[in-house]
């Protein structure tokens, strides 16, 4: 186990969602004199810096400096951090200098039962339905939830015991670097593996490999449940001599209140897993029953004129647009926008399915209104998301689904992908009055 009371630690990536401020936070409790670096700038960090608050660190931002190396004793490098094209990296290693990352170090300390949820699509949501069920029916201690869902757990290890329970969920950044420790997962879910990432990854391989990184482990017998079915993934689970439990055929989940055929698969590798934490099968239906859904994720928000209003500003990607559009069976007035990337806009349209009665687009992308046009469901260009708000109000009948999933990333014009949602949720909210 790394230690570091008493070391001098360069945090390498302070970043804007939690994971660089809980281990900053937690290593200066623990004693250790701390240097934050990151490429970004004060202005771009202000949340982040306003929560180191009364911690006594170093800022190096807006850039790296080798000279903050010198002495160091370790570093510890975000998930964020490309490693094989940061030259500041590249620096650490050629020095021989001791790297870790935040969830290397909470594994290795930590006393309680994990529980990993890893997969393409569908990590937090199937995290936070595990969490949910075991907090009516986990027979031991308390639940903790965090990880890639926003929340470093390092700062309540301490308090952590053997009968707690922690639901971890994992990206393919954060299960990189897990083989640098002996540590795994108790138990583990795998929701599905897809292509995404390959920018930082390379190949499907290799970002199936951080994947399956969860789930190598020195003793056989790690239960994991498998959300999609997937022979070849089942395979590579089974020669890594798992207990492999096929989530998609659960049937243990009874009604949901979140829509849609991706939560329901979701709802059934958190059955399973919940299960395999000895909860009782009525408590896990039960508690599915009544699971909210998460925020900026399908998120039910109003009902207005007859219609209903949906929240799922986390689709930053048009294939997760899909995935929301095939939770609907009634006609849907879509709401989409935001920073163009290099996504393939025109094969995209052709796939949009027949109930999508009205197009909405806002922000950056709607310069390209003509590649939307390319269907039969009439376009309408608008500049934001309060005006394509608005305009879905007047498009939308009794019975419709107004569903705001952008497909794009939110970079045109918001920090991140929640302040837009809050937006948009700000809006509807304001025709309810
Ligand atoms: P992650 O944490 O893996 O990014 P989330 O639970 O936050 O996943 O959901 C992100 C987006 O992916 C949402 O827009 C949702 O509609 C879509 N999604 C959720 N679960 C699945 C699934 N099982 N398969 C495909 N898409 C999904």
């Amino acid at each position: 186990m790394v230690d570091v009371a008493g070391k001098r630690v360069v945090v390498m990536g302070l970043g804007r969602f939690g994971g660089g401020v809980g281990v900053t936070r937690w290593l200066c409790g623990q004693g250790a004199s701390v240097c934050v670096t990151d490429l970004a700038d004060e202005t771009t960090l202000a949340d982040s810096v306003g929560a180191l608050d009364g911690c006594d660190v170093r800022l190096r931002l807006g850039g790296h400096d080798e000279a903050d190396l010198d002495e160091t004793d370790l570093v510890v490098v975000s998930p964020a951090v490309d490693k094989r094209r940061s030259s500041f990296f590249q620096t650490v290693v050629e020095r021989r200098i001791n790297w870790t990352t935040e969830i290397n170090l909470f594994l290795e300390r930590c006393p309680a039962k994990v529980v990993g949820v890893t997969g393409s699509f569908g990590k937090s949501t199937t995290a936070a339905m595990v969490a949910h069920v075991l907090t009516s029916g986990w027979r031991g201690g308390a639940v903790h939830l965090g990880g890639n869902i926003g929340r470093s757990l390092l700062g309540e290890v301490e308090t952590m015991t053997g009968t707690d329970v922690v639901v971890l969920e994992l990206s393919s950044f954060q299960l990189e670097d897990i083989v640098r420790i002996e540590r795994r997962p108790d138990v583990g879910a795998i929701l599905n593996v897809v292509p995404h990432h390959l920018e930082r990854h390379g190949t499907f391989d290799a970002y199936r490999g951080c994947k399956l990184n969860m789930v190598t482990r020195d003793e056989p017998g790690m239960p994991v449940v498998l959300g999609s079915r997937d022979a070849s993934l089942a395979e590579m689970v089974g020669a890594l001599r798992c207990r492999v439990v096929d989530g998609a055929a659960s049937s243990r989940v009874g009604a949901l209140v979140v829509p849609g055929a991706h939560n329901w698969a979701n709802a059934q590798v958190a059955a399973e897993t919940c299960a395999l934490c000895g909860v009782e099968d009525a408590i896990i239906a039960r508690e599915l029953a009544t699971f909210p859904g998460l925020e900026h994720r399908l998120q039910f928000v109003a009902e207005v004129g007859g219609a209903r209003y949906f929240n799922d500003s986390k689709a930053t990607s048009l294939a997760a647009t899909t995935a929301a559009l095939a939770a609907f069976e009634e006609r849907v007035v879509l709401l989409l926008g935001g920073r163009r990337g290099d996504e393939d806009v025109g094969a995209w349209v052709s796939t949009i399915p027949s109930s999508v009665r009205e197009l909405i687009v806002f922000g950056d992308v709607r310069s390209d209104g003509s590649l939307f046009a390319a269907g039969d469901i009439p376009v309408h260009t608008v500049t934001s998301v309060t005006d394509a708000a608005r305009e879905a109000r007047a498009l939308a009948r009794p019975g419709d689904v107004v569903l705001f999933s952008p497909g794009f990333q939110s970079y045109d014009a918001y920090v991140n992908y929640e302040s837009r949602g809050e937006d948009f949720i700000r809006v509807v909210r304001s025709f309810c009055r």
